[in-house]
């Protein structure tokens, strides 16, 4: 057992069979996104009595596996779920860094208090990543653009199908090495835009991190796929076409004057820890940002008036990714030559650094892990 610098101590039982080095070695060669996995994950169970406040319980580190559940569970029936995603850095002198935590642990609060989960204390958010990482610290690649990507995650486990809140719960960490989101080099992205399908509506679960919404979203991403498309922009068609944000990643404007738009936060959109840094980040370079409505209309008459000069996405998985063309049934926007913009560049290259430990982190973003 370790004392965590929270005093949450978390169990250990060390995977009997982690992968050799060489294997390990191979896999951080070319990680791709997603696709490996570590050799812990970080576990922490939740139990109470019906209508009654539970106790978060039993911290601990496995070896990475299958997870016992009951085909009852309420988490395969009704869909109570919620997730988060963050990144650990691995920094010149070996140490090893994550961004923004504290902001992934309210927001998945946020979500649990949505989706009528209980929420983890704090403590226990960043104690489970400490332990994940600090076992798995080999799993940390190195390379440039690389991270470990970490993925907490809550589920309801309770064996019941009457309809209500489950009274039990398990939250995880699960890791996997990773590289750029898009594969290869940094090159602009290809949108679609979603015409017949929302992934959220007014008071539903838009700006909850929850699985759900991925489900809706993802017959989007299919038609995306088929029209030679990366992402898929949704809309909020019952709103003069309102720019919302893309599957998982938010959305950003840069006008001629050097401004920044980002549609705001309406309860429709889910509120990025990038998003939110990428404000600062401009607003430390001097530019003015403005977090409001911005439609469709906007977006291809402010791109052929020249008001508009870049458009990107940003999200943790994808830091921040240039946005070349718009596309949809009926609409081409921008050019299928554009390159990435100086100011999409810069604000990523501020991120990044700070993020790698290149550059000085003047607001306090990271936390040390290892
Ligand atoms: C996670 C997510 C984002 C990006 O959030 P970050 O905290 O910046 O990674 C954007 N949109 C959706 C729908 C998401 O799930």
């Amino acid at each position: 057992m370790t004392q965590t610098a929270h005093g949450i101590e978390f169990t250990h039982h060390f995977s009997a069979n982690p992968k050799f080095a060489p294997e390990r070695e191979a896999i951080l060669e070319n990680p791709g996104f997603g696709n490996y996995f570590t050799d812990h994950t970080a576990i922490v169970d939740y139990s109470a009595e019906t209508n009654s406040r539970g106790v978060w319980h039993s911290p601990r580190i496995e070896a990475y596996g299958a997870i016992p559940l009951d085909p009852a569970a309420a988490v395969l029936h009704y869909g109570q779920e919620i997730f988060e995603g963050l990144k650990a850095y691995r920094h010149e002198d070996g140490s090893i860094w994550t961004f923004r935590p504290d902001a992934n642990a309210a927001r998945l609060n946020k979500s649990a208090r949505r989706l009528a989960l209980p929420e983890l204390p704090v403590e226990y958010f960043i104690g489970a990543i400490r332990e994940l990482v600090s076992a798995d610290r080999e799993w940390v690649p190195a390379g440039d653009g690389e991270a470990l990507y970490l993925r907490p995650f809550m589920i309801a486990t309770e064996a019941f199908l009457g309809v209500r809140a489950a009274c039990q719960a398990s939250f995880r960490v699960i890791a996997s090495p990773v590289g750029n989101y898009f594969g290869g080099e940094l090159k602009p992205v290809t949108i679609w835009i979603s015409q017949e399908y929302a992934r959220a509506g007014r008071g539903g679960t838009g700006a909850a991190k929850c699985g759900g919404n991925y489900a809706a979203s993802l017959i989007a991403q299919q038609e995306a796929t088929a029209n030679g498309c990366k992402q898929v922009l949704f809309l909020d068609q019952f709103n003069d076409n309102a720019i919302e944000e893309l599957g998982g990643m938010n959305v950003f404007f840069v006008m001629k004057d050097g401004s920044l738009v980002t549609p705001a936060l309406t309860g429709t959109i889910l509120g990025g820890v990038t998003r939110m840094s990428v404000i600062q980040v401009a607003k430390d370079m001097g530019r003015e940002v403005s977090e409001r409505k911005i439609t469709l209309d906007e977006w291809r008459d402010g791109v052929a008036a020249g008001e508009i000069a870049e458009v990107f996405a940003c999200g943790t998985a994808a830091v921040v990714t240039p946005i070349g063309v718009l596309k949809g049934a009926n609409e081409l926007i921008g050019s299928e030559n554009a390159k990435a913009g100086e100011t999409t560049m810069a604000i990523r290259q501020q991120l990044l650094g700070v993020q790698t430990g290149v550059l000085e982190d003047t607001h306090g973003w990271l936390t040390r892990l290892v």
